[in-house]
C-alpha cells in the first residue's frame, strides 16, 4: 500500500487565499500521477514567507468522514521527501480509521522545518488559518515534532484541531489510550496463537519505553507478563525496569532474547531484510508506525515464517480514537470502549489472514477497503 515512489521532483506552490497555483519544475512522475497512485483527493501547499511556514496538507479520502491526521514537523532533506511522507502517512490514516470503525477519513499535514528551531506562534497560527480555510474537511492533532502547546496556537485560529491539553477542554496526551489499544492487540494475537488471551507467563520485549512504551509496560506487568525493556536511552531502561519489575536489556541484543512477543514502540522499519532472518518471536505487536520496511515483502515472509504480525495501524489506533472522541464529545468511558474494540478488530484481521492465507497487513487493507467501498454505496443516495 505504501510503496515508496522513487522520484526526483521539485515544485513551487504558492497559495493565495483559496487560489492554489502550482508549477512542477522537474518530475519523473507528475503530481497528479502521484495523487492517482496513492488515491488522494486533495493536496494543499501552504506558503507564508512572513512566518517561514512551508507546509503540505494531504487529504487522502473523506468517504467515511472528515480527514483527520496529525501535523508532523520535520527537517526534510528535500521537498520530494516531504511530499512522499505526507502522501504515505495520510493514506495510512484512511486505513487506520476505517479498520477502527471510525467515521473519519484520512489526512495528514507536514511542516517543513526543525521543530526545535523553526517553530513560532506566528508560524503555527498561520498554519491554523490554512486549516480553517478547509472548513472542516481536514482536522489535525499533534504528531512527531509538534505538541499540545502547538495545538493551542493552531486552535487560536481554527476549531479543527484535536489533542489540545485537557486543561482547555482537549483530550490531552493520547499515549495511555494508544498503549491500551496495543495491549488489546497483543491479547488478540495471543488468543489467536495460544487459544486464550492470558498474559501471565508470556514474555514480551518492549523496544522504546517512551510515552506509549512505558504505559504498555505497566499494563503488561499488571497482568503478570514477563517484560523485557529496552531503549536507546540507557538511563530510562534502568528507571522503567525498576519501577515496574521488568528486565532491562540492551537495545543491541533484542533479536537474541527468547521471548514470545516483540513489541516495537520506538521507530518504524525494525522488521527489514537484515532483521527478519534473526526473528525468534512468535508475535510482533507494537505501537510504532510502519514496522515493516516493505510491507508486501516482509508481510509475506512473516506469514511463511509463521510469525503472527498484528498490523501496526490496526493496534495503534488509540491516538486517533482519542481525537475522534474529542470531536464527537464522547466520555472517557466511551473512548475506552472504542479502544477495547481493537481486540475484535485485530481478531478479524488475523482470522481473515488465516482463512485466505494472505499476510495480516493484506487482510487489514482488505477490511479497510471493503468498509470504505460499502459506505460509499450507502452514501450514494440522498
Ligand atoms: P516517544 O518519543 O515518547 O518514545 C519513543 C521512545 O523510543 C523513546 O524513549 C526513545 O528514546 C526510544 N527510541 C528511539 N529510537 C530508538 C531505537 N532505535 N531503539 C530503541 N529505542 C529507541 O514516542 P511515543 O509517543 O511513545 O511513540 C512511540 C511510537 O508509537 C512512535 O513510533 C509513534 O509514532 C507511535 N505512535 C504513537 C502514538 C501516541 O499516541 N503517542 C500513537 C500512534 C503511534
Amino acid at each position: 500500500m505504501f510503496a515508496t515512489i522513487k522520484k526526483t521532483y521539485t515544485f513551487v506552490a504558492i497559495l493565495f487565499g483559496s487560489f492554489i497555483i502550482m508549477t512542477a519544475l522537474t518530475t519523473s512522475e507528475s503530481l497528479f500521477d502521484q495523487m492517482k497512485t496513492f488515491g488522494h483527493q486533495k493536496i494543499v501547499f501552504c506558503n507564508d514567507p512572513d512566518s517561514g511556514l512551508k507546509a503540505i496538507i494531504a487529504i487522502h479520502d473523506t468517504t467515511l468522514g472528515p480527514a483527520l491526521g496529525g501535523t508532523r514537523m520535520w527537517a526534510y532533506k528535500s521537498e520530494a521527501d516531504a511530499l512522499n511522507d505526507v502522501l504515505r502517512l495520510s493514506k495510512a490514516m484512511t486505513y487506520k480509521s476505517a479498520v477502527a470503525g471510525l467515521n473519519l477519513g484520512g489526512g495528514k499535514a507536514i511542516i517543513i522545518g526543525d521543530s526545535r528551531k523553526d517553530k513560532s506562534e506566528a508560524l503555527l497560527r498561520k498554519f491554523g488559518r490554512f486549516i480553517k480555510n478547509l472548513n472542516g474537511e481536514f482536522i489535525t492533532a499533534e504528531d512527531v515534532g509538534t505538541n499540545p502547546r502547538d495545538m493551542e496556537y493552531i486552535r487560536m485560529e481554527t476549531q479543527h484541531v484535536m489533542g489540545a491539553p485537557e486543561s482547555i477542554g482537549g483530550s490531552g496526551d493520547p499515549s495511555p489510550i494508544t498503549a491500551l489499544g496495543v495491549f488489546m492487540g497483543i491479547k488478540a494475537a495471543v488468543k489467536e496463537l495460544y487459544g486464550n488471551d492470558a498474559l501471565a507467563g508470556r514474555s514480551v520485549v518492549v523496544q522504546g519505553i517512551g510515552h506509549v512504551g512505558e504505559n504498555l509496560v505497566r499494563l503488561l506487568r499488571d497482568e503478570n507478563a514477563m517484560v523485557y525493556v529496552t531503549d536507546i536511552n540507557e538511563e530510562r531502561i534502568g528507571q522503567v525496569a525498576k519501577k515496574y519489575g521488568a528486565q532491562a536489556v540492551s537495545n543491541n541484543t533484542i533479536f537474541d532474547i527468547e521471548a514470545d512477543i516483540y513489541s516495537p514502540c520506538a521507530l518504524g522499519a525494525t522488521i527489514n531484510a537484515q532483521t527478519i532472518g534473526k526473528l525468534k518471536y512468535a508475535i510482533i505487536a507494537g505501537s510504532a508506525n510502519n514496522q515493516l520496511e516493505d510491507e508486501q515483502e516482509q508481510g509475506r515472509m512473516l506469514l511463511e515464517k509463521g510469525v503472527l504480525f498484528a498490523p501496526d495501524y490496526v493496534i495503534n489506533a488509540g491516538g486517533v480514537i482519542n481525537c475522534y472522541s474529542e470531536l464527537m464529545g464522547f466520555s472517557k468511558k466511551r473512548t475506552l470502549q472504542l479502544t477495547e474494540n481493537i481486540y475484535e478488530a485485530t481478531r478479524n484481521v488475523l482470522r481473515l489472514s488465516k482463512a485466505e492465507k494472505i499476510s495480516t497487513i493484506e487482510a487489514a487493507n482488505k477490511i479497510a477497503e471493503k468498509r470504505i467501498a460499502d459506505i460509499k454505496k450507502v452514501k450514494s443516495t440522498y
